[in-house]
């Protein structure tokens, strides 16, 4: 949404719910965290009013997400990522996301090696990984980010938790997605590139298609591994 026109933003709300795209990600930003501030609790709950059946997916560029997760999760969020770097207790944040039945997720600034996450793993449903330094919209992908989503598509495979969502945001375009797709990503946030669209229906649906050939193939090479014992 950080890339939707605040002129009408129902109006762009409703234009993402008819796309055919699987969820809506806001990005909350705290003026400290990042340096830029973006909207609150009351934009979650305007697309919740908005178009109910569009899943809210809220990513906490926060320094203290904990202070703040009952408040999006009242507003309507369905699932909530705090950064791996927020200086809260990351436990115990996952585990309050998850206690109320919404989705927890850990996200990664590209410096953050994803060792950092790793213990973390059993506590999540998803990981973020961040393709550009967080804080504004429109920024060009950071690849180096790559192999460190493969890596942790490894590591999840191998160790029980291979429905580990691995999300990708910052720079994302159907170029870039199927890039993150092929080392193991499978969900894509997308904002100037879906925004600036005239028909983002058919935007939505090639980066889908694209992404999901991308990832056959990747499977397809990976089968020949030795199964998990
Ligand atoms: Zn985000």
């Amino acid at each position: 949404m950080l890339a939707a026109d605040y002129g009408c933003l129902a109006d762009e709300i409703r234009r993402v719910a008819v796309s055919g795209a699987d969820a809506l990600h806001l990005d909350i930003m705290d003026a400290h965290f990042v340096p830029n501030l973006s909207f609150g609790p009351d934009m979650v709950a305007l697309s919740k009013k908005t178009s109910p059946g569009l899943d809210r997916n809220v990513h906490l560029m926060m320094t203290r997400p904990d202070l703040y997760i009952d408040r999006f999760i009242d507003a309507g969020a369905q699932a909530l990522q705090i950064h791996v770097e927020a200086d809260c207790d990351i436990w115990a944040g996952l585990r309050a996301i998850r206690a109320r039945g919404v989705r927890a997720g850990l996200v990664l600034r590209p410096q953050t090696p994803v060792a950092a996450l790793l213990p973390y793993v059993p506590l999540c449903d998803a990981v973020l990984f961040m393709t550009v330094n967080p804080g504004y919209g429109g920024q060009a992908f950071m690849g180096d980010v790559l192999p460190k989503i493969a890596q942790l598509r490894k590591h999840a495979d191998g160790s029980g938790f291979g429905a580990l969502d691995i999300m990708v945001d910052g720079g994302i375009n159907d170029e870039t997605a199927a890039l993150c797709a092929a080392q193991g990503a499978n969900m894509y946030v997308a904002g100037s590139f879906l925004f600036k669209q005239a028909d983002m229906t058919a935007a939505v649906k090639r980066l889908r298609e694209l992404c999901e050939a991308k990832r056959q193939v990747t499977c397809t090479r990976q089968q020949p591994a030795t199964p998990n014992p």
